[in-house]
């Protein structure tokens, strides 16, 4: 549990191009329902309620946490550009290495974290770094 893990969670689908990240900040920072979420975003309100649990859970259980950590991860993860794209023909595309599949948030995720965790730990170790550099200056 802790800043890696919910690090880890939000890059895979930011990179997986899945608006998850955006629902999360909306709940905890917006204080919006699953249900206006999930309407917004066209997936159920249990979709949002999942993702809702798992940041709860990387942040110990704490509500306030889960607040805190999404305040400052947020932008970062969010510089982050997704590498599954549409490729204009009713598929999607990796940007890294140019497989094919079904665009679907979870086929997008598995390929991310079955061929592409180094990178996720790369921006997991910038994101790491950006945030070090803030408490220094500050
Ligand atoms: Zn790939």
């Amino acid at each position: 549990m802790g800043l890696l893990e919910l690090l880890e969670y939000l890059i895979v689908k930011q990179l997986a191009n899945n608006p998850a990240v955006d629902m999360v900040y909306k709940h905890f920072i917006e204080f919006q329902s699953v249900s206006d979420i999930g309407r917004m975003y066209g997936v159920s309100k249990h979709s949002v309620r999942g993702y809702v649990t798992r940041v709860l859970e990387k942040s110990g259980g704490s509500r306030t946490k889960a607040m805190t950590l999404l305040k400052y991860v947020y932008p970062l993860v969010k510089e982050i550009r997704p590498v599954i794209v549409s490729d204009g023909d009713g598929l999607c595309i990796c940007l890294l290495c140019g497989e094919k599949m079904m665009c679907n948030v979870n086929v997008a995720e598995f390929h991310v974290t079955r061929k592409h965790m180094d990178i996720v730990r790369l921006y997991i170790d910038d994101i790491i770094n950006k945030l070090r550099l803030r408490v220094k200056t500050h």
